[in-house]
């Protein structure tokens, strides 16, 4: 085999905004198959970056859960809310190339300008045009501003492994964007990729939801030097009306009992049907088969 055989390393990242439901469920259960298939390993980050809106107990909670499923992950947990040094050195690196520069604009003025025609919104919400990219660190006394990231015009495309050729413009479809938060918390974006790279992380498979964040995530890792990574992302389970399956949409949680027939139906959902001869007695059984027969591919023809 070849050498990416040994250096695989994939991670599984939920918020702690709520416990495990089936829908994060069946990214841990598709991360996880995928790094053992390639005899790689597997690693847990806690995405608690966004400290407003993290749920006391939740991390917990997940890992219960996950633990109570038999999933087995490589290496300790990593909590993003401990890692403010390294998103702070991976700032500093920006600025040094003076990629990066204090935003004063308001939410509440951009979207007052977008709603007047003045600035124009894409699909990742309001297109940032630059109003302060020549603001200079120096004149601030205090850092109460966001930190925005100046973008190219210049298409970015990757491969996804499931859903193919992806590309994005990022000053036609997002502008410069803020890799630090005006409230002083780190922006998701900039905490992945600095995670990603220190955890030397090589290939994610995540929900579909997170598509539209790949573009700015291989910008940043330019930017910062590292290595690019593999991307595949998966379908979202949703509603019967159509509303994606979230904390947010009243997703039932799953509490930390091992749940055979949940298991069975986030394989079935991942288009990998196992036999009807599949003892379904135990969890080591549904996770033998799983592995011994686990394909990524076959996820795009359970959704035809
Ligand atoms: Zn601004």
């Amino acid at each position: 085999m070849t050498s990416t055989t040994n250096t695989y390393r994939g991670r599984f990242a939920p918020s702690p905004t709520g416990p495990l439901h089936k829908g994060s469920l069946v990214a841990a259960v598709a991360s996880y198959l995928e790094a053992k298939k390639y005899n790689g390993q597997w690693l847990v980050r806690m995405e608690d970056v966004d400290e407003l809106r993290n749920v006391k107990g939740a991390a917990d909670s997940i890992l219960r859960s996950i633990e109570a499923f038999g999933f087995e992950w490589d290496e300790d947990i990593l909590y993003q809310t401990q890692r403010k040094e390294a998103y702070a050195e991976a700032l500093q690196q920006l600025k040094e190339q003076n990629l990066i520069y204090p935003c004063t604009c308001s939410r509440k003025s951009l979207k007052a300008k977008a709603a007047s025609g003045e600035i124009t919104s894409g699909q990742l919400g309001v297109i940032y045009p630059g109003f302060c990219t020549n603001n200079n660190f120096s004149n601030f006394k205090t850092d109460e501003y966001a930190i925005r990231i100046k973008v190219l015009e210049q298409k970015i495309c990757f491969d996804d492994e499931l859903l193919g050729a992806n590309s994005q413009n990022l000053k036609a479809d997002s502008g410069d964007f803020i890799i630090r938060r005006r409230d002083a918390l780190f922006a998701y974006q900039l905490a992945v990729v600095v995670d990603d790279a220190f955890q030397n992380i090589t290939h994610v498979v995540r929900g579909v939801d997170l598509l539209d964040s790949t573009v700015r995530q291989l910008y940043l890792q330019q930017c910062l030097k590292y290595n690019q990574l593999q991307y595949a992302h998966l379908p979202l389970i949703v509603h019967a009306n159509g509303d994606k399956l979230s904390k947010q949409t009243g997703a039932q949680s799953i509490g930390d009992k091992a749940d055979i027939p949940l298991l069975v139906e986030c394989l079935e959902f991942l288009g990998q049907n196992p036999p009807k001869e599949l003892e379904r007695d135990s969890l080591n059984n549904v996770w033998c088969w799983a592995m011994e027969n686990w394909e990524l591919n076959k996820i795009n023809s359970a959704q035809d």
